[in-house]
């Protein structure tokens, strides 16, 4: 496999992204650049560039245990030849569901990368809007929609009624969130956090030299 790849980061497990405990997969790299975005450490494109098989050699331990995958970014289709290829290697190894989170619209995706989508199980277009309310499971802003294209989708999320889960994530000496917040709910962390002594910051805020 010599696929080249963009990754902000990857876990395992992730329990706030999908169905069960998953591998989580962020790709490095957006164009849409959503107003209000709270990951914009992934919006920079070409950096962390790794090779396919570096990647799956770090998700391989995982793949008997997981639930599945989801993958997010940043912006995965703007990478597309990448998330065929890491498809196509994760379902040699896994029978659960893939989830993916896109900014673009459904109906550009279906368009654009026909091949890839009908690959998906489970796939959350449209770019994130932060004047819309949240109110949807998995979703950061109303105007997004999820889409379930298989029937293990089906049996998994047709009915999900999963309570807002964030995941405390430790990878060496960072600790980081992830998850979708309420509105608000980074702010909260922040003023909590700064109460008891700590300093913490939304990607965006830290990219501007703010500390909460
Ligand atoms: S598509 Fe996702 S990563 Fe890109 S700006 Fe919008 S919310 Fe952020």
């Amino acid at each position: 496999m010599t696929q080249s790849i963009s990754i902000n980061r990857i876990h395992y497990p992730i329990h706030s992204l999908g169905f069960g405990a998953r591998v989580g997969v962020w790709f490095q790299g957006c164009q849409i650049q959503c107003p209000g975005c709270i990951s914009r450490d992934t919006w920079e494109p070409g950096t962390n560039a790794i090779q396919l098989d570096e990647l799956t050699q770090t998700l391989l331990p995982w793949t008997a245990a997981a639930d599945g995958l989801t993958i997010s970014g940043g912006e995965p289709f703007d990478q597309p030849d990448a998330v065929a290829a890491l498809m196509k290697w994760w379902r040699t190894k896994n029978g659960g569901d893939v989830l993916l989170f896109s900014g673009y619209s459904a109906e550009l995706l279906w368009d654009r990368y026909p091949e890839i989508v009908a690959q998906l199980d489970v796939l959350i277009s449209e770019p994130y809007d932060a004047k819309q309310p949240q109110t949807q499971p998995l979703r950061g802003s109303d105007n997004q929609r999820m889409h379930l294209l298989t029937p293990i989708a089906a049996q998994r999320y047709a009915n999900l009624d999963v309570a807002p889960t964030l995941d405390l994530c430790f990878d060496d000496d960072t600790v980081w969130i992830a998850g979708i917040p309420k509105p608000n709910a980074m702010a909260e962390i922040r003023r909590r956090l700064a109460a008891m002594g700590f300093a913490a910051g939304t990607s965006d805020q830290l990219l501007d030299g703010v500390r909460g």
